[in-house]
């Protein structure tokens, strides 16, 4: 069994702590994990936010990205022999703007050990919607335009097979960041996945994850959240990861030092059977 933390921000992230990545990376080691990839959210597409203050918090910025990762090569050599560092990055998936999805990872492929892809937007009432900047957000931006709960979950359900069926470089390590994150503010924005009804197609949702080489994020940060207080992968989506045989990478999605290798044993209490081995 690897003990992998899959998912960490670093210094260059703005909406974090902005502690040191180093100390981080040596929280990591003190916790005995051995690999630690660094998943800094990649730039959005241009036009997705106008405000460039806001662009800045959110991600990464294009002048940026030479930066990271030199500043990554310079942490996996400095701590080399006592944890192997993954240099990786947390790309955004949107539909409608794939080609700069295509454009941005063929780009920065050979710079990249490690791959996140995840949802935090879809389409809402003025454009591109963020699914988890604040409850708020989530009414105003996507209930109040979709109508009900149900079908904004639908949407999110239906961008996520269009991503899992969107061809990524096959040497590529890649896993869906956070899948289910469109339950952050469900005791807020209640739903119930089987007994009333809603269902999204988890058979073939999760038969196409493992057909198309995806392992998933198996992302603990909802345990801190208070309109979650959940893994955002729910038992019922546990079943069909055992089923499939799906590699769970376990993701503390750490901005600060504190939270690195947070609710591991969580993780290893529910997912034991999908622990990669090496
Ligand atoms: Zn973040
Ligand atoms: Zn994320």
């Amino acid at each position: 069994m690897i003990k992998w933390d899959g998912h960490t921000h670093s210094e260059f992230c703005r909406h974090g702590s902005g502690e040191k990545t180093k100390l981080m990376v040596e929280k990591a080691i003190e916790l005995g994990f051995q690999v630690y990839s660094i998943t800094e959210h990649a730039p959005l597409p241009p036009g997705i936010i106008d405000d460039p203050e806001l662009a800045a918090d959110f991600t990464l910025l294009p002048h940026e990205l030479d930066d990271y990762f030199s500043h990554l090569t310079d942490i996996k050599r400095f701590y080399s022999g006592k944890i192997k560092v993954l240099a990786g990055l947390e790309v955004d998936y949107i539909d409608g703007f794939q080609d700069h999805f295509d454009q941005f990872t063929e780009q920065y492929l050979p710079y990249l050990d490690d791959l996140l892809v995840s949802i935090h937007m879809i389409k809402g009432k003025n454009g591109i919607a963020p699914i988890d900047y604040s409850p708020e957000t989530f009414d105003s931006e996507l209930i109040s335009h979709y109508g009900s709960i149900e079908e904004v979950h639908r949407v999110y359900w239906q961008n996520m097979e269009s991503l899992v069926n969107h061809p990524v470089h096959p040497t590529l390590n890649k896993r869906l960041g956070h899948l289910g994150l469109i339950s952050k503010y469900i005791k807020r924005y209640p739903i119930e996945y089987n007994e009333t009804g809603y269902k999204p197609d988890f058979e073939r949702l999760f038969g196409l994850i493992k057909n198309n080489g995806w392992d998933l994020d198996y992302n603990v940060a909802g345990l801190k959240k208070d309109l979650c207080h959940d893994v955002y992968i729910t038992e019922t989506m546990m079943k069909f990861c055992r089923r499939h045989r799906i590699r769970l990478i376990y993701g503390s999605d750490a901005h600060d030092v504190k939270s690195v290798g947070q609710f591991y044993d969580i993780y290893l209490a529910r997912a034991r059977d999908s622990v990669p081995s090496n």
